[in-house]
């Protein structure tokens, strides 16, 4: 087996590899981790999404593994470290959806700003509350943006088009780096600092052991009164029960969540009865472009990898160490 991809995939996407490759799509694998180590056993390279659990165990039991593809960005689900050890590339289109999550939270920052969503509720549902509506405008606000990556920048760009005034918490992140002066972003050494000068706080760091549950009772009570949370990163990085108190007691006045703690939510959260509160599948990457790119850049990978050729896009080393 060439490739096997444990995950739910459009067949069409999958043409060109499968004329050249034994391909295995089982789009439900990734859900029994015991029946996914031993179809591994046979593959030469896995293909995932962010659903399969790629643990240091599933490496081991797959010994002609030479590589993983992650159709996506975050790593979180991919135990690189465990990869590196076997020598198995790990390849991952890094600026692939970069855009896409970037414009999907200027939507969100708009449609909370200006209570879109409610607003649309309302009127499908017969009424036309015009003074129900009131929302705020973005010009002359401040974005603290947490994570001055690929989409934190991107956003940040964005935010600037809009007037917004941009303060930036990214510990890694040095004072003279021009991405900072590019957009007139203020660096602030404490993430409290950033988060009690905005309107608005968005999220785009990846989830580590650093940012889980970064954002908390304690960083929540941090922000200022009033405003406004998004979340397009990982769901990890929030503690989504004092999220919940923060908005219910009236300290934030709304918040947008494309991803969640446990994804799809196990139970109802509570959040959904919020209609200050808008909820998204994690479609951060869902546009035409971004699964595209995302898509190509991964399976022209996987090719040179099985050809014996070096990968372009890969997080540890270009061609196999086993
Ligand atoms: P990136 O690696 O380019 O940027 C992440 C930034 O976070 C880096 O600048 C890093 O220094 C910073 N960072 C690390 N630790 C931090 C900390 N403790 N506090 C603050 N900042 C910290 O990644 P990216 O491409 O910009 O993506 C960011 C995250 O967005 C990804 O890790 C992924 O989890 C998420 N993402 C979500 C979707 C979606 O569908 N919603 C799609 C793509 C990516």
């Amino acid at each position: 087996m060439d490739i096997l991809i444990p995950e739910e995939l459009a067949v069409t996407a999958l043409q060109s590899l499968s004329e050249k490759y034994t391909v295995v799509r089982e789009g439900a694998l990734w859900r029994d981790q015991e029946k996914l180590k031993s179809r591994a056993r046979e593959a030469r390279t896995l293909m995932v999404r962010n659903q399969t659990q790629v643990t240091a165990e599933l490496i081991a039991s797959a010994p002609n593994l030479i590589a993983v593809g992650r159709l996506g960005v975050g790593l979180d689900n991919i135990d690189v470290a465990a990869a590196t050890k076997a020598g198995v590339v790990v390849v991952a289109p890094l600026d692939a959806n970069a855009t896409s999550v970037a414009e999907l939270t200027m939507g969100l920052l708009l449609a909370l700003a200006r209570r879109i969503p409610e607003a649309d509720r309302t009127t499908k549902s017969g009424a036309w509350d015009r003074k129900g509506s009131m929302g705020i405008e973005l010009d002359g606000k401040t974005v603290a943006i947490c994570g001055f990556g690929r989409i934190g920048r991107l956003v940040a760009a964005r935010a600037r088009a809009f007037g917004l005034k941009v303060l930036v918490f990214d510990p890694f992140v040095r004072e003279d780096s021009p991405a900072l002066s590019d957009v007139s972003a203020k660096l602030c050494d404490r993430l409290e600092d950033a988060l009690a000068n905005a309107d608005f706080v968005t999220t785009h760091s990846p989830l580590t052991p650093e940012t889980e549950r970064m954002f908390n009772r304690q960083t929540f009570a941090a922000m200022k009164r009033g405003a406004y949370f998004i979340n397009t990163s990982r769901g990890g990085v929030v503690n989504e029960t004092d999220l919940m108190d923060a908005l219910k007691d009236g300290h934030l006045a709304g918040a947008a969540l494309d991803v969640r703690e446990i994804e799809p939510p196990d139970s109802r959260s509570g959040f959904e009865e919020l209609s200050n509160v808008i909820l998204l599948p994690h479609i951060g990457a869902a546009t035409i472009e971004a699964q595209t790119r995302t898509f190509e850049t991964v399976a022209g990978d996987l090719d040179r990898i099985l050809q014996n050729q070096p990968a372009r896009n890969f997080v540890n080393f270009a061609l196999p160490r086993r």
